[in-house]
């Protein structure tokens, strides 16, 4: 399983450090086989080490240059970052992200070898329209994406899910990645959305599921670490 944990605008650098420590004492019992991914904010990027990946939450398509209050490759080679999340609902919506230029940004960082955890989701309205339509929502969002891309991760995020505290029920996320996984050729893919301690094992259970990207239940390093063992 995969547990990625995505920190969006929350925790300093000071309080990343000391979530890192008391990390690397809880996955002392994680089963090896299972991988975790943390996603600070781009203040906390270190090269930190565990049995963990660091990777960013965005970065600027360039290497270095002109781009006032972005990061680019050169900032993340400081510290060794080689993975990195595209296509976050967040970035899509509050950042004006258009598909062209997540998958721009897609194509830049394949080219540099990059592991990338790409987020695709539907807002309610289209949930609600029914199955047909969100399939049709979210293939939309592969355009001009490599889904044969070797170190390619799905995200399935509803969109509605997100923060809200409701996660999609097994039914819509069984139904939903049994139809991703055709569509992305068996690519891994994790579902995100109102993940919790009290909802990991039902979720994790659930054919399709390769493992989860959380949110508000990944800041606090008790509750993150409870879901990795899980
Ligand atoms: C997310 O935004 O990636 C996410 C899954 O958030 P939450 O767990 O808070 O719903």
């Amino acid at each position: 399983m995969i547990y990625a944990a995505n920190f969006k605008t929350n925790h300093t650098r000071k309080s990343t450090e000391n979530y890192i420590v008391e990390l690397n004492e809880k996955l002392r019992a994680k089963h090896p086989e299972d991988k975790v991914y943390i996603f600070p904010p781009a203040t906390a990027l270190n090269d930190y080490e565990g049995d963990f990946t660091i990777g960013t939450q965005n970065a600027y398509a360039a290497h270095n240059g002109a781009y006032t209050g972005e990061i680019g490759l050169e900032q993340l080679d400081e510290f060794g970052i080689k993975t990195i999340l595209i296509g976050h609902s967040e970035r899509r919506e509050y950042m004006a992200e258009t598909q062209e230029k997540a998958a721009a940004k897609f194509s830049f960082f394949q080219k540099q070898d990059f592991e990338i955890i790409y987020c695709i989701g539907e807002p309610l309205e289209i949930r609600e329209k029914g199955f047909e339509a969100v399939m049709q929502y979210l293939l939309a969002q592969f355009e001009g994406i490599d889904i044969g891309y070797d170190k390619l991760i799905v995200a399935y995020e509803p969109i509605w899910a997100i923060g809200t505290g409701r996660s999609a029920t097994v039914e819509e996320i069984s139904t939903t990645h049994r139809a991703l996984k055709k569509a992305i050729n068996d690519k891994p893919l994790l579902y995100g959305g109102s993940v919790k301690p009290a909802n990991i094992k039902e979720i994790t259970s659930i054919a399709g599921v390769d493992g989860v990207l959380v949110g508000s239940a990944s800041l606090d390093v008790e509750s993150f670490s409870q879901m990795v063992l899980s």
